[in-house]
């Protein structure tokens, strides 16, 4: 995913916290933690994604979470049907577009958000952006031939 350097630079000074792993695998639920084989835990989160050009989604989704790494999992294949349905009726152009979970707010900023009782920069000032996201390669099981 393309980032420009300014964007990184606005998101350096957001607070940060948790780790994050958006899960590309239909078949693998983690439920085993992909760094340190500890079980993970169910825990319900609320992300903030940024859709281009200009958009803020606030989903509170359940997501794999292990507490020895801070990690959040959470699997794309649940996010992107979520997130066509929620602009489907008010800005279906959006849908298709690259997105970025970004970080998460707290429950209570998850709830203002989501009655729309804040502005988008006021949004902006509640969000803990991600310290780290981290990418894994699954190898899928089965036997294969030496090369
Ligand atoms: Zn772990």
């Amino acid at each position: 995913m393309a980032k420009t350097s300014s964007d990184k630079s606005k998101l350096k000074s957001l607070k940060q916290r948790h780790r994050f792993f958006l899960n590309p695998y239909e078949d693998c639920a983690f439920t085993k933690c992909p760094k340190c084989e500890n079980k993970t835990k169910v825990r319900k989160f609320p992300l903030v994604i940024h859709i281009e050009p200009q958009q803020l989604f606030l989903l509170n989704k359940q997501c794999k979470y292990c507490p020895s790494c801070d990690l959040i999992i959470a699997k794309k294949q649940e996010i992107e049907p979520l997130m066509a349905a929620a602009f489907m009726g008010t800005n279906p152009e959006i849908i298709g577009n690259n997105y970025l979970v970004m970080g998460t707010v707290d429950k209570k900023d998850w709830k203002e958000g989501d009655k729309n009782l804040l502005s988008p920069s006021e949004m902006i000032g509640r969000i803990y952006v991600f310290k780290d996201v981290w990418d894994f390669q699954v190898i899928p099981a089965g036997w294969y031939r030496s090369k």
